[in-house]
């Protein structure tokens, strides 16, 4: 999909927030689309022929137990990790192209790191700046990747932070931060790039479970103002809730797919009914 053709049918739809506009028949497309990826690590085969595809606005959960390849998935997706085979489509285009360890396409690297940049991560340790503020923090990438100026940086950084829940905390240091206020400044750090995409993997894992709550409302939320996101968790509340379309996925594949409501009312395998009955 061309960027500007994007743009155009974000615009006639109203933009992030407005009616979906890619359920027209005519025309398909996906902000994230794998097909067949495989990764080895040394002789332990880690991801085996994963294939997903997310639509503009969908909210992914993945859900499996721990050694899955989930991690391992999501990093795959903005070059944190190499893939030995399959493609990596953003937004419609190619990224990469390999089949059995060769690479057979690779987009050049300005135009990849520009892909790249459509999509957010937040991880399980939130990895702060430290010796930063909270509103620095925000602000960093915006100025020295996006090339904004400072006001335009600090502008964003504050309104993002608003909508965090944060906006009486910019000017403290991340130690003086609970751990969900922590989060939600990570979340905020991502979104201050605009990306159209986040991926977000168990974000709410290595919180105390009080803090676990306003860490999903802000997620809840990013999903209802129609965001893009593709979400490893444990919480399987959310999932059902929040979630278009779930995904089990179990040693390096991805074994079962559907509704919410398939998958937790409808389990058809018995390892994903084996893992329901394990966490819930
Ligand atoms: P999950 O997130 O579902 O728990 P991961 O993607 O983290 O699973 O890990 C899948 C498997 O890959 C595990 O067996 C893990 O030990 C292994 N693994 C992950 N990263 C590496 C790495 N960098 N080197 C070697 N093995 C790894
Ligand atoms: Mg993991």
């Amino acid at each position: 999909m061309h960027r500007a053709l994007f743009q155009e049918l974000m615009k006639k739809s109203g933009g992030i927030g407005g009616p979906c506009f890619y359920t027209s028949e005519v025309m398909y497309m996906s902000m994230i689309k794998t097909e067949n990826i495989c990764k080895s690590f040394g002789e332990l085969k880690v991801l085996k022929n994963v294939s997903l595809s997310v639509e503009p606005k969908e909210v992914v959960c993945i859900i499996g137990p721990s050694g899955a390849g989930k991690s391992t998935y999501l990093r795959t997706l903005n070059h944190l990790e190499t893939i030995d085979n399959g493609k990596i489509y953003i937004d419609d285009r190619l990224l990469d192209d390999y089949e059995n360890g060769v690479r057979k396409f690779r987009l050049p690297a300005k135009e990849m790191h520009e892909e790249l940049l459509e999509v957010g991560m937040v991880f399980q340790r939130f990895n702060l700046f430290p010796h930063k503020t909270v509103l620095e923090n925000v602000m960093i990438a915006p100025m020295h990747v996006r090339k904004l100026s400072e006001t335009e940086a600090r502008d964003r950084a504050v309104d993002l932070l608003t909508r965090v829940g944060l906006a009486d905390k910019i000017d403290a240091y991340p130690n003086k931060l609970s751990g969900g206020q922590q989060q939600r400044v990570a979340i905020a750090r991502a979104l201050a790039m605009e990306p159209k995409t986040m991926l977000f993997d168990e974000p709410t894992s290595a919180l105390d479970p009080e803090l676990v709550g306003e860490v999903l409302a802000v997620m809840k939320q990013l999903a209802l103002d129609g965001m893009t996101m593709i979400v490893v968790t444990h919480e399987m509340g959310f999932a059902r809730e929040v979630s278009n379309k779930t995904v089990f996925m179990y040693d390096g594949q991805i074994t079962e797919q559907g509704t919410p409501d398939d998958i937790f009312q409808h389990p058809q395998s018995e390892r994903l009914q084996q893992f329901l009955k394990s966490i819930l």
